[in-house]
């Protein structure tokens, strides 16, 4: 379990710091440090908290908070505790409700109010609509502040009360109370309980609900990265901890290697960015390991190094194509070696990796981890298995190993997900496997633009677009067209010091994208294009637009 992984850890690597939140206070930056023994005692507590609360290991402990060390105790006491639910702030009000039914969660914690932060407010809001919902725990940030910066801001209200028929309590405060006894094998469930219900980026629509069970975490910890991560290892992690990425294999691999996790600043806290001052934390704590998502590595870019960040080793990347020129001009220009991953949610995470030691190949997703299958198949809707594909022919992604989840908590979801025979996770993902057995993403099975019967991958004109340097972001769709179905278009947002018109950037498509067909029948310059909160381009709501100008 989860639980037993960290007390090994705290076990030996006791005095070695475990997390570091970094906080932006004034002039002075602050952080609030703890070392794995502390650590492994605020989730005990945390977990025991929750007990306390009434959550017995199926009820849900849901949580709707930007990063912070309460954001970890809760994390890893809820896996232990019972099953906790991340929700991410950034959804609407009604689709947070949604979630904290679905899974019938007992307990939220969330933020205490503080200025310019909606989260609050979201959770007591989301919360009228949970039946369920009994306790309500808040985390106040207000204590990583100085003095000076915290008589600023005014008590709110009271820190006990009935709100809407919930007890609402301090977070910190009511795990002070608790014991500090260590829970047994038998409270924390074992291996094969699902033990959290983590929501997908919700990228091609409605997040769904995926759950996991504790043996793919552990996997994900122990196995995943188990030669790239080592014990003396820091790693910064400007990723929330409500998506997979940034909870299994960045903080899972932390619990398991013993390596130093630092958070900065959550974004939109006093107006910054969550990769603002990024560069003097890497400095400050002598980073060796970060991980991005590929927007994070063009907002980094724009962003001069002024720093010394040599003891930067590697940058993991995933979670969305990463464009050969980005890749490129990061490492170019930041010194470091970028490690590209494919993962996903329904996988409770790592699927493949470029290995550190050895080749990376770039613009593939490297290597399937240990005791990791990929497979590319034909598979008709239900899952049957027409044939395999050959190798470098382009087909569905399909993967087996201890950490693919055993289904979506909404049954109707389930339908033809495993493939029949094998049992393997459809990824809805298109890809091959070269001879090497490294594997390249070609797009989602979902994006594909069907012109007249003939498939266009978007990907290949997002990637011929990002290699002009005008260009921030790119997101391609099929627009609705009478005759042919759908004819590609393409949404472009520039970058900052960037001018450009749409006809000179469709006069470069026209050069760079293999494909005649491909060439986007309309590209349109944008402000900024829709990004769900781990920054993919939304793209429902490029083929709303789009269906509002056609028609
Ligand atoms: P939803 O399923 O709700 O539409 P989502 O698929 O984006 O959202 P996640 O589970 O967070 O939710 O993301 C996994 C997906 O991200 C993968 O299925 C794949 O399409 C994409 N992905 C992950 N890593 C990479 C990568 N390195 N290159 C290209 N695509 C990637
Ligand atoms: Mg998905």
């Amino acid at each position: 379990t989860v639980y037993e992984m960290l007390a090994e850890t705290a076990a030996s690597r006791g005095e070695a710091r475990a997390l570091s939140f970094q906080i932006r206070s004034g002039p002075k930056d602050r952080a609030e440090t703890l070392t794995w023994a502390e650590l492994g005692a605020q989730v005990t507590r945390a977990a025991n908290l929750f007990r306390a609360l009434g959550a017995g290991p199926e009820d849900g402990i849901a949580y709707l908070l930007p990063n912070s060390n309460e954001t970890v105790y809760t994390l890893l006491g809820g896996v232990t505790a019972g099953v906790v639910c991340p929700i991410n702030p950034l959804l609407e009000v009604g689709q947070i409700a949604s979630i904290l039914r679905e899974t019938g969660a007992r307990i939220l914690v969330t933020l205490a109010p503080f200025p310019k932060s909606d989260v609050a407010e979201k959770a007591h809001a989301a919360a009228m609509f949970a039946p369920e919902l009994q306790t309500i725990l808040e985390v106040d940030l207000k204590r990583y502040l100085s003095p000076p910066l915290s008589w600023l801001i005014p008590v709110m209200r009271p820190r006990l009360d009935i709100r809407h028929g919930k007890r609402v309590a301090n977070l910190n405060e009511e795990m002070a109370k608790q014991p500090g006894d260590r829970l047994t094998f038998a409270e924390t469930g074992g291996a094969d309980r699902v033990a959290a219900n983590f929501h997908t980026g919700g990228t091609t629509g409605m997040p769904k609900i995926a759950r996991h069970r504790q043996r793919g975490m552990v996997y994900n910890g122990k196995v995943a990265t188990m030669d790239v991560i080592r014990p003396d290892d820091v790693l910064i992690c400007p990723l929330p901890l409500f998506h997979v990425l940034g909870a299994y294999p960045i903080l899972m691999s932390c619990v398991a290697a013993g390596a130093h996790l630092v958070l900065p600043t959550p974004a939109g806290y006093r107006g910054e960015g969550v990769l603002d001052n990024f560069w003097a934390l890497v400095e400050r704590w002598r980073v060796s390991f970060m991980v991005m998502v590929p927007t994070a590595a063009t907002a980094l870019l724009q962003r001069e190094v002024k720093h010394d960040i040599s003891s930067l080793r590697y940058a993991i990347c995933g979670s969305a194509p990463l464009p050969v020129e980005l890749f490129r001009r990061f490492e170019r220009t930041c010194g470091v070696k970028i490690l590209e991953g494919y993962g996903m949610t329904e996988a409770t995470c790592l699927v493949s990796i470029n290995p550190p030691e050895g080749e990376r190949k770039i613009g593939s997703v490297g290597l399937p981890i240990p005791y990791t299958h990929v497979r590319i198949l034909d598979c008709q809707q239900d899952g049957e298995v027409n044939r395999e594909c050959g190798t470098d022919e382009i087909g569905e992604i399909c993967i087996g190993n201890p950490a693919v989840f055993p289904g979506y908590r909404e049954e109707a979801r389930n339908f033809g997900l495993f493939t029949r025979p094998g049992h393997l996770l459809r990824t809805g993902d298109m890809g091959r496997l070269d001879a090497d057995g490294y594997l390249w993403i070609t797009g989602r099975l979902k994006d594909l633009i069907i012109r007249g019967g003939h498939n266009i991958d978007p990907g290949l004109i997002e990637e011929a677009l990002m290699g002009h340097s005008a260009v921030a972001f790119v997101g391609a769709i099929g627009q609705p067209d009478a005759v042919a179905g759908e004819l590609p278009c393409a949404y472009v947002e520039l970058r900052d010091d960037a001018s450009i018109t749409e006809a000179e950037l469709l006069d470069y498509a026209r050069e760079h994208i293999p494909e005649r067909a491909a060439v986007p029948k309309h590209l349109e310059i944008v402000d900024e294009l829709p990004k769900t909160a781990v920054g993919k381009v939304f793209k429902p709501a490029l083929r709303k637009r789009a269906i509002h100008r056609v028609y």
